[in-house]
């Protein structure tokens, strides 16, 4: 029996987290243990991160086999991994060039940046304001916190930076107020708002705010920290509404579970940052960067095709069930609104080996793209029992 590891946690990490009383000690596929060896089917792969489940046999073989030719350069050097992770990013989405970090919050710094730059170079001193959307999540660092429109983030850690306005989701004549009052160079925003309750903004909302980008002569940042790498059923959320961005952010689940940030530059800004304008150290991380190709090279029509199919099966067994109000979001980005409390129903879920969490108010499924179907009705049928009435 191992070493209870629980007090230990308690004792020696910071106190930022509230975890559950669960250790996970391992994972395949989409089966997770616990340290009482129970079992449990994950449909959440650490907040979107596991594209295909735990140590998938193909991604683990793409990443140790980089690891045992060299972990780690500086950017003073080139090297291999980096290169084909941005190559096939341009070939698959369109954009010009990439520049790599480490996390969702440090990607969306670096389109801040380059949004302010571009503007210094292209319209002007003083267009440094962005626009971003009341209720969205975009990272914990002040800037993040500062473009995330939630007052709650915006206490505690004062001052926060300045040059950004909120407008309503899905109310173009907010935008549109803001731009005319303010002098703007970007509106920032997640296609589906995960953290704020997995909210899928309108078709025509998303054209409106291309459009006043365009005619304003404004940047179009989508942050696709979680929507990104197949997880609404196309591989970026952006080609789904087809919209054409300047900036697209991804991180969460393009490395497969290793840590890495991308800022997609289109058109208008591939030329924006330049020599020692910018920089991270492990930026581009050839282990992070190997097991990313390995998971866009396999988010082909098939598999996307495979999480339509999942996506609608769920919401069809959902929409109307026992207990459950609605289902919102896109593809395997799924919020339940359920009438009982969102954390009981995710404790009774636990407590019957499924591991759902929880967006506001809402139960958050994010499984792997290639959930086994027997797995996937098993969780919901314990979810749909989890929510049902007494
Ligand atoms: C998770 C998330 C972030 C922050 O990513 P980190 O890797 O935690 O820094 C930013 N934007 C969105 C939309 C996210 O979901």
């Amino acid at each position: 029996m191992k070493n209870n590891i629980k007090p230990l946690d308690k004792e020696y990490i910071a106190s930022t987290y509230g975890r559950f009383d669960l250790e996970i000690v391992k994972g395949e596929g989409s089966l997770v243990y616990d340290e009482t060896g129970k079992e449990y089917i994950d449909v959440a792969t650490g907040i979107a991160v596991n594209t295909f489940g735990f140590c998938d046999r193909e991604w683990v073989e793409a990443v140790t086999c980089q690891l045992t030719k060299f972990q780690h350069t500086s950017n003073l050097y080139f090297s291999e991994p980096c290169v084909r992770l941005a190559e096939l990013l341009a070939k698959r989405t369109g954009c010009k060039r990439t520049f790599f970090s480490n996390s969702g919050a440090e990607a969306n710094e670096c389109a801040i940046k380059t949004a302010r730059k571009w503007a210094l170079e292209n319209k002007g001193e003083g267009y440094y304001n962005i626009i971003t959307l009341k209720n969205s999540f975009h990272g914990r660092t002040l800037t993040t916190l500062s473009a995330t429109g939630q007052d709650v983030f915006h206490t505690t850690f004062n001052p926060f930076t300045e040059g950004f306005f909120y407008a309503e989701a899905n109310k173009l004549d907010t935008v549109e107020a803001l731009i005319k009052e303010n002098k703007c160079c970007a509106v920032m925003m997640e296609l589906v708002q995960g953290e704020g309750g997995v909210l899928a903004l309108d078709k025509e909302f998303v054209d409106g705010v291309a459009a006043l980008c365009r005619e304003n002569n404004m940047l179009l940042i989508i942050d696709e920290v979680q929507t990104g790498n197949g997880r609404t059923g196309s591989l970026y959320a952006f080609l789904h509404y087809g919209i054409s961005p300047d900036i697209v952010t991804t991180a969460k689940g393009l490395g497969g579970g290793l840590p890495i940030g991308a800022t997609m530059f289109f058109e208008k800004t591939e030329g924006t940052l330049t020599a020692g304008t910018h920089g991270s150290t492990f930026g581009g991380n050839p282990v992070s960067c190997a097991g990313a190709v390995n998971i866009i090279e396999r988010i082909d029509g098939n598999v996307l095709a495979g999480v339509r199919e999942r996506s609608e099966y769920i919401i069809n067994e959902l929409t109307g069930a026992d207990g459950i109000k609605s289902v919102s979001g896109l593809g395997l980005m799924l919020g339940i609104e359920t009438e009982k409390d969102a954390s009981e129903v995710i404790k009774y879920c636990m407590e019957r080996g499924v591991l759902p969490i929880k967006a506001k108010n809402k139960v958050r499924l994010l499984p792997a793209l290639n959930i086994p179907m027997e797995q996937l009705k098993k969780a919901i049928s314990v979810i749909k029992e989890a929510a049902k009435g007494e």
